[in-house]
């Protein structure tokens, strides 16, 4: 399924495991919806204190500039808000306590999307393993996602910080190989290049620019778009339980 632009929800978060895997993933979708006015919030799970390679660097001035440059790309997308965990990067488990994390931030911002990293994926391409990181935080945001953040008897003691149970109303899971729908990005591919150079400190080893570029350019190849995200979609409210739930209106969903 491809989507033009149809389905714009009214809030969406993001959940990574390091600073620059938004941009990847899911930035042009992300400012397409930011732009028509979606509320959108970020969630790193590290602050990418071991991926600055330079002599002397230490961890703790390694996440103080990555999520500087976070909050940039945040800004050039046009997300709201930029939450850091700080768990240790490299060594991300998806531990009970970092679900627990997880699920105070849903059920505190109450996004309607939530987007999130592929927890299946292992072997890529014949050149890389998926960084253990990206497995860790996709399988946590999952687990997450559902059932935990709707479930008023689990992580309950979170009711006292006034956080109540909510289910997300999609899931929307970067898939970089195809999936089975994609977001036209064509008037944000160039803002999600921008948020992306705005990981200097991750350009000083190498350019992705063209090659993300050709990614989305491929996966958009014989649909109606020039540039695409794709993801696996899962519609975990339907729009009637939606509507009863939440009173949306609901004529800017078409069947999404
Ligand atoms: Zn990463």
């Amino acid at each position: 399924m491809t989507d033009n632009h149809h389905y714009l929800p009214e809030s969406a978060m993001a959940i990574m495991a390091h600073p620059d895997d938004i941009e990847f993933a899911c930035a042009g979708t992300l400012a397409g919806w930011a732009k028509a006015g979606t509320r959108v919030s970020y969630v790193l799970c590290t602050s990418g204190d071991v991926g600055i390679a330079r002599p002397g660097m230490t961890k703790k001035e390694a996440s103080a500039i990555r999520e500087k440059e976070q909050r940039a790309a945040a800004d050039i997308v046009g997300a709201t808000e930029v939450v850091f965990l700080r768990e240790p990067d490299g060594m991300l488990q998806a531990t009970l306590e970092l679900r627990k994390k997880l699920v105070r931030e849903i059920r505190r911002f109450r996004p309607e999307v939530v987007f999130c990293g592929d927890p299946t994926r292992m072997w890529v391409a014949g050149t890389y393993i998926n960084h253990p990181d990206h497995r860790a935080a996709s399988l946590a945001a999952v687990d997450a996602i559902f059932p935990a953040a709707g479930q008023p008897n689990l992580f309950e003691e979170l009711a006292e910080e006034g956080l109540t149970a909510f289910k997300p109303r999609k899931v929307y899971a970067s898939r970089f190989d195809g999936g089975d729908h994609l977001v036209a990005i064509d008037d944000t591919m160039e803002t999600k290049l921008c948020a992306l150079r705005a990981h200097r400190s991750q350009f000083e080893q190498w350019d992705p620019t063209e090659s993300v570029r050709e990614r989305a350019a491929h996966l958009a190849k014989g649909h109606d778009m020039n540039f695409a995200e794709a993801f696996t979609v899962t519609t975990l409210e339907s729009d009637k339980l939606w509507e009863q739930h939440h009173g949306e209106a609901l004529g800017r969903y078409p069947g999404a």
